[in-house]
């Protein structure tokens, strides 16, 4: 951990390893606990064997350690990050270094009281999540009733004078009400919307053929995002990205591995992506037993995806790989069961086709018939205990 005599200044004049830049986002996953369990949660579904939890002191030396490293925004998250009583504490400490600093929220106990203090604490921005525009679907997917609270919540961060992005998670149940969500951001006074496609990692993977949109709902609701941007020019900027399985190329993931992103997980696990937890054979350093510094420059985890030398064919030759960087290694894994393939979203992988199959069984299928399985700590005791090593389609992880 970081020597807490050595001011911050000090730490960052310190040099770089040859070739890898240090990291700029920190993400503090401060808990997995949660109150909502929703459907397309990217926790891992065995999150309930990794239950335990960083103190105070050690979240303060990993914000210390990590602004020393050069990282200067701050994500706080979880699970529901204000279900750690100590947020204020981190917000404040987090302010005092430089950081700019968001909390993202499902809005689940964040009431006038917390919000004058983590006001007072510095916190510069909130995200707060939604799950669709109406209660009957909001409350289905997160599987409580909170939706009337979530709306209290929102006017209580404007009325704080905090900004907020307002967020929801796009998939096959709700993206017919896409103009609905814009106007409920609007009326809330959102400063930003984002539109987030189900990714399929976690929990959206295990629920992958539930949530799975078609390509038809898609272009309806990016003609409708695009007719609101023209209607609304600045008065909230819109995100929304179509979900990797309806593209040719692969996202350049995380700007690539070990590249920008630092997370770390409530039990300390430093990870190079939200969901490299999901990976074989890759042992993830946790902040309890190493520096912050020598997991980014030099562990193994953080090490093995940088650059192109761990890539097989057809990126290796691939005259695009400066771009995409070959993909999303947690993607590679899920689909070919091998993280160091090439992403197969990419039409010009072998396995492309297990995306297109996937995505023609969403076209030909007229209803959600099969049920959804809720992120809940029950579920997760029982995917973990009968994961498959062998099986990555399953929902469970190693
Ligand atoms: S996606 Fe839902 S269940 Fe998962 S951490 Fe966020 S609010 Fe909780
Ligand atoms: S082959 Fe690999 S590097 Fe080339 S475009 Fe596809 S994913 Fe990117």
């Amino acid at each position: 951990m970081t020597d807490l005599s050595q001011p911050v200044a000090a730490a960052e004049s310190e040099a770089q390893p040859a070739g890898v830049a240090p990291p700029l986002w920190l993400l503090a996953e401060l808990t997995y606990r949660c109150p909502l369990h929703c459907v397309f949660c990217y926790n891992p579904v065995n999150y309930t064997d990794h239950s335990s939890e960083l103190d105070t002191a050690q979240w303060i030396d990993v914000l210390r350690e990590a602004r020393a490293l050069g990282a200067a925004q701050l994500g706080f998250s979880g699970g529901e990050p204000l279900l750690r009583d100590d947020l204020e504490v981190l917000v404040s400490e987090a302010r005092k270094l430089g950081f700019y600093t968001n909390l993202i929220t499902s809005g689940i106990g964040l009431t006038d009281k917390r919000l004058d203090a983590l006001k007072d604490a510095g916190l510069d921005h909130i995200q707060l999540s939604f799950q669709d525009s109406t209660q009957e679907l909001n409350d289905f997917l997160s599987s409580t009733r909170t939706f009337e609270l979530k709306k209290r919540v929102a006017e209580a961060i404007k009325a704080h004078g905090f900004p907020m992005v307002l967020n929801c998670v796009l998939h096959r149940y709700n993206l017919p009400h896409v103009d609905k969500i814009i106007d409920m951001a609007l009326a809330m006074g959102a400063e930003y919307l984002e539109l987030a496609n189900t990714q399929y990692y976690g929990w959206a993977h295990t629920n992958r053929a539930q949530l799975m949109p078609t390509a038809e709902q898609l272009k309806e609701a990016e003609a409708v995002v695009e007719r609101y941007r023209r209607e609304i020019g600045e008065r909230c900027r819109i995100f929304f990205v179509v979900p990797d399985y309806f593209e040719r190329r692969p996202k350049r993931c995380m700007n690539g591995w070990g590249s920008v992103f630092l997370g770390i997980a409530p039990d300390g696990a430093a990870l190079p992506c939200h969901t490299a937890r999901s990976l074989p054979g890759l042992t993830f350093p946790n902040v309890r037993d190493i520096s912050l510094r020598e997991i980014w420059y030099e562990s193994d985890a953080f090490n093995r995806f940088r650059g192109f030398d761990w890539m097989k064919e057809p990126c290796r030759s691939c005259d695009e790989k400066t771009i995409d960087l070959g993909g999303c290694r947690c993607q590679a894994y899920l689909l070919t069961q091998d993280p160091a393939n090439a992403d197969p979203v990419c039409d010009k992988s072998p396995h492309h086709e297990s995306v297109i199959r996937v995505v023609r069984a969403a076209a030909a299928r007229e209803a959600n018939e099969q049920p959804v399985l809720f992120r809940n700590d029950a579920n997760s005791r029982r995917l973990a205990a009968t994961h498959d090593d062998d099986d990555p389609t399953q929902g469970t992880r190693k």
